[in-house]
């Protein structure tokens, strides 16, 4: 099998770009991200990532896959498997003269509330993120971390502050709200989160208790705000607030620029799941992408696995006999 990988990775005789982060004719894209997606011609993706990628980049030319439904590609074929990281979000199996390669795009394995749950596969090569790849990155029990921002969000009520979550737009934002509902909490939506949620809604995934936030009075009611939002109007309108940062990054320490606390919430897996990933795929070879990619791969060569680091914005022609 060969690979090519030049910003974007192929398989010679598939010649499918999967994730090519510059403008191709027809293009895999796994999720709908914005460093994963591209103004490609023509793009192959799932029902969800299509749906979300016509959403924020406008009507594409699209070839919708079902998850789990192989379609002939060049001489092989490629199948798409949900990753767990968000709505409609794929690993990309690629199978050609016997030989197979998975990439994973982004992924989690705890299962979520409103991603299609992870299901892997065996594959020869696996190329895979590895964010969190470093030891230290560990995420505890999701329910602990939910404790902390309900503490989080009734002491804010009590001080007569308004609690702020600040979560990316999509995907994260969409869980999070449905956390929270599910949970009995109200909450307010910003624009991009607002808009979000209506598009997992037409994939059937329920939301209760929530609002567009549009500069009105907030009581008793968490608002959910990309980070890039805080500096606008309608946020700094607000007269008593307090923020909170979600993400895996929350491991490193407190937040910086005045926010208040921060929560290790993550759509991605920790260093624990990606070893984990690994038992499952069972690949002779590993290529990691994304983060912490050199010290994850020495990780892997440590625990056995032959395993090197696919540099970003380099380009490379990877040949392997894996016999
Ligand atoms: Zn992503």
């Amino acid at each position: 099998m060969v690979v090519e990988y030049t910003n974007g990775i192929t398989v010679r005789g598939i010649d499918l770009w999967l994730d090519p982060r510059t403008r191709k004719d027809l293009a895999v894209v796994s999720h709908a991200h914005m460093d994963h997606v591209a103004r490609h011609g023509a793009i192959i993706a799932s029902p969800g990532t299509a749906r979300l990628c016509a959403h924020r980049l406008g009507e594409v030319r699209t070839q919708v896959l079902r998850f789990g439904e192989p379609a002939a590609a060049g001489r092989g074929r490629i199948t798409l498997l949900p990753a767990g990281h968000m709505l409609g979000s794929a690993q990309i199996l690629l199978e050609l003269d016997g030989r197979s390669l998975l990439y994973s795009g982004d992924f989690k394995v705890r299962p979520g509330e409103t991603a299609e749950p992870l299901e892997v596969r065996h594959a020869d090569i696996l190329v895979m993120e590895c964010t969190y790849g470093r030891p230290q990155y560990l995420f505890p029990p999701r329910d602990e971390v939910l404790e902390g921002i309900g503490r989080f969000i009734r002491r804010s009520f009590a001080a007569g502050a308004v609690p702020i979550l600040l979560v990316y737009a999509l995907g994260k934002g969409q869980e999070v709200a449905k956390l929270l509902g599910d949970r009995g909490y109200r909450v307010a939506l910003h624009r991009s989160i607002y808009e979000g949620v209506r598009v997992y809604e037409e994939f059937g995934v329920k939301f209760t208790g929530y609002e567009r936030y549009d500069g009105q009075r907030l009581d008793d009611t968490v608002l959910l705000a990309p980070p890039g939002a805080e500096r606008s109007l309608l946020l700094r309108a607000i007269p008593r607030k307090r923020r909170a940062l979600l993400t895996g990054w929350a491991l490193d320490g407190r937040p910086k620029g005045g926010i208040e606390a921060a929560f290790p919430l993550s759509d991605h897996a920790d260093f624990r799941d990606l070893l984990w990933y690994v038992e499952q795929v069972r690949p002779k070879l590993v290529y990691t992408l994304h983060g912490f990619d050199e010290e994850f791969a020495r990780q892997l060569l440590r625990r056995g696995v032959r395993a090197r680091p696919l540099r970003a914005r380099t380009q490379l022609l990877l040949f392997h006999d894996l016999t």
